[in-house]
């Protein structure tokens, strides 16, 4: 029988815990992916677990509230893992990717500094992210607050950057720009080429 599970679960990093240093050490890496997704997970099921059973109208709302908030965390993260490479290890962007990075922004490098400037703008916690829209064959370069604020409903993520302080508080305390920076020699361009090619049908 192939039952679906009925509750979300934490998947294991595509890589070791220490592999991305030095831009992410092992420690903030533990934390972040066992502690703080997993919260997010157990949250989400526990809601699921309450909303199965009888509530008052008002908890039922905050019940709403709270499981777009800790689903988007989920959700987020998940896409957020597999964006990242060992250093060295991403390759290069790839070639769908970089047509559409030169017809929607001119070039390479004035993508990367309107996605750093997305990113260290986001007000308190929250995300920057690239979507690509089918429907107009555009990349769109988005901000997230918190896990699910000004996101575009269903508006497919092809690369994220969580720029929370429980990513990068333990390396960089409140230079959220050096830990920016150091993102880019982590992207994964075979995922985020992967990711494309999939929505572009290729
Ligand atoms: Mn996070």
């Amino acid at each position: 029988m192939n039952e679906k599970k009925s509750v979300y679960t934490l998947l294991d990093l595509p890589y070791g815990y220490s592999e991305l240093e030095p831009i992410i050490s092992e420690e903030q890496l533990r934390v972040h992916h066992d502690k703080h997704h997993r919260a997010y997970i157990n949250a989400a099921n526990s809601i699921l677990e309450k909303l199965s059973g009888e509530m008052r109208e008002e908890e039922k709302k905050n019940a709403a509230r709270d499981l777009s908030f800790n689903l988007g965390g989920h959700i987020l993260h998940s896409l957020f893992w597999p964006t990242m490479a060992p250093p060295g290890k991403g390759g290069e962007p790839g070639e769908l990717f970089s047509s559409l990075v030169k017809k929607d922004f001119g070039s390479f490098h004035k993508f990367k500094d309107i996605f750093s400037q997305n990113a260290i703008s986001v007000q308190g916690s929250g995300w920057s992210a690239l979507s690509y829209d089918p429907n107009i064959g555009k990349l769109l370069i988005t901000q997230i607050e918190k896990h699910n604020v000004n996101l575009y409903p269903v508006l497919p993520i092809i690369m994220v950057l969580d720029v929370w302080e429980h990513a990068y508080y333990l390396d960089y305390q409140n230079k959220r720009g050096d830990f920016i920076e150091g993102f880019w020699k982590i992207v994964n361009w075979y995922e985020i080429e992967n990711r494309l090619g999939l929505l572009k049908g290729v």
